[in-house]
């Protein structure tokens, strides 16, 4: 079992412990869809999942152009006629 100081109190802790059994430091957080992770590969993650997420929405906004642009001439569908109205009952 591979053994890492706390970065709290310094106490010998499992490589794999959640969090420090001396003092309670929480050492890895749960992170969906990774699981638990250390502060340092969350962090690696986040900024992973910030620029994907920066990509894509380049990627929808280039897409949304793109149909606005090549559809020009498409006209909005006409309203549908107002409904008649029923006359009251005599
Ligand atoms: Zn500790």
């Amino acid at each position: 079992m591979t053994l890492k100081p706390c970065p709290e109190c310094g106490t010998q802790i499992s490589a794999t412990a959640i969090a420090c059994p001396q003092c309670g430091h929480q050492i890895q957080v749960y992170a969906w869809p990774f699981g638990y992770q250390d502060e340092q590969t969350r962090a690696a993650n986040q900024r992973v999942i910030f620029v994907v997420g920066l990509v894509l929405m380049f990627v929808m906004l280039g897409l949304m152009y793109f149909v606005v642009v090549s559809q020009p001439a498409r006209t909005l569908p006409s309203p549908a006629p107002a409904a008649p109205v029923a006359p009251p009952a005599a």
